[in-house]
């Protein structure tokens, strides 16, 4: 057995990023740029109005007041898109829209709260005054002409989104998506849709697995589930190469009909087999026809975790990102756990905020590794270090947020 450390450095070591391609700026949401990104342009490009009302010369409006307004000439009127025509002189104000260039001349704007309509439009009483420059903004006051906007290795957001947008970044550079095979093992698995006979159940690790992948930022592919013999389990898992990453659940353990382990070195290699944790000890690693392979546990919650600890990192890896790990924090444990020394146990829990700003953890409900229901109203997972077989409450220990994602506190 190796410890979950030692699976991770060797799961991670031979990944890199996978080629780069381009998509459409929105297609690039939560992607990883593979190159810088560069603005062709001036944001703003222009000096521009932040304010409905009149672009005036400040010095002309200095004594404006409600009961003594000012009254200027409106030489034009400029609505946002229209590039003006006309320099405002003393006594002249243009009439101006947000987002509309200030014309030449003009040095503020006055809102058109503090302005009233004389002469059907002729003339604007201006009733405050304005600083030189007020409610201006300024051409390149967000980015420069030729400055780098976004970096590579960035995460793209929806505000990265937007920038490529007002840059002209219409196909961003960024890294591809994994296609990651999943494949079921098991004679007693029947589809979804059907109800299941004798003996049988339904497959929900294909689901929840692919769900994983996708949650991960990859494209699942679900091949046809591996009956247990060596023979179909050979025929399905030699089809790894067509993928960045192969994944199978179940048949991996010391079973009769388990496998998974044989045909892996038999048409691939194994790295390990077996890795110091619970739930989900037995799993195996290698690669098949050079791509990565997974070998996660059968039971749904052992092949969840499996995928949390050692693919899910790899995914990311291949994506370009960095932060390869689920944020994670202390929590004061709310009753006494017992567990045995030998692994380093992953147990399924509810973390609460409490108002101190610490946080209070209680299981979220039975921890067989049959059972979904506890994983589904888990916010984290309890890390439980081995050597050690209990924990009173009160203690405190580190959790594992998978309801957040890497990079996030
Ligand atoms: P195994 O390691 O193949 O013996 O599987 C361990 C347990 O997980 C058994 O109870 C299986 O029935 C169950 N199991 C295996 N594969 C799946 C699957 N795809 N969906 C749901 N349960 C599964
Ligand atoms: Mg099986």
């Amino acid at each position: 057995m190796i410890t979950v450390e030692e699976a991770r450095g060797i799961v991670l070591s031979d990944i890199r990023a996978l080629e780069p391609e381009r998509v459409t700026a929105l297609e690039s949401i939560g992607r990883v740029l593979a190159a810088d990104v560069v603005s062709d342009i001036d944001v703003a490009p222009f000096d521009n109005s932040a304010m409905d009302g009149y672009a005036v010369r400040a010095a002309d409006v200095e004594g404006a007041l409600e009961g003594t307004p000012v009254r200027l000439r409106v030489v034009e009127h400029v609505p946002a898109g229209v590039f003006p025509s006309m320099a405002v002189g003393p006594g002249e104000a243009t009439r101006i829209m947000t987002g509309a260039p200030v014309p030449q001349g003009a040095d503020a704007v006055v809102m058109v709260e503090r302005t009233a309509e004389e002469d059907g439009g002729a003339v604007a009483a201006i009733m405050a005054p304005v600083r030189k420059g007020e409610n201006i903004r300024l051409r390149a006051e967000d980015v420069r002409a030729g400055e780098v906007v976004l970096a590579a290795g960035e995460v793209v957001g929806p505000a990265a989104v937007g920038l490529l947008a007002a840059v002209g970044v219409a196909q961003p550079l960024v890294y591809r998506r994994p296609r990651v095979a999943i494949v079921a093992t098991g004679d007693e698995l029947v589809p979804i849709e059907e109800y299941p006979g004798p003996g049988k159940i339904r497959n929900s690790n294909s689901y929840s697995l692919a769900a994983q992948v996708l949650d991960a930022g990859g494209e699942p592919h679900v091949l046809d589930v591996a009956r247990d013999n060596f023979e179909d389990s050979v025929a399905i898992l030699s089809r790894a190469p067509e993928f960045d990453v192969m994944v199978s659940t179940g048949g991996v353990s010391m079973g009769d009909y388990d496998v998974v382990k044989d045909v892996l070195e038999r048409i691939g290699t194994m790295d390990f087999w077996k890795v110091a944790m619970r739930p989900g000890a037995p799993q195996t690693h290698g690669t098949i026809g050079g791509t990565p392979f997974f070998g996660l546990p059968g039971n749904p919650t052992s092949t969840m975790v499996g995928f949390e600890l050692f693919v899910r990192p790899v995914l990311l890896k291949m994506q370009g990102h960095t932060m390869l790990d689920r944020p994670g924090h202390a929590v004061v444990l709310a009753h006494d756990i017992k567990k045995k020394p030998d692994r380093r146990y992953f147990l399924r829990a509810r973390a609460a905020r409490q108002p101190d700003g610490t946080y209070v953890a209680a299981l979220s409900g039975a921890q067989s590794s049959a059972m979904l229901t506890s994983m589904h109203r888990a916010n984290c997972l309890l890390v439980l270090p081995e050597g050690e077989s209990f924990f009173s409450a009160g203690t405190t220990v580190e959790c594992i947020r998978i309801d957040r994602k890497e990079g996030s506190e």
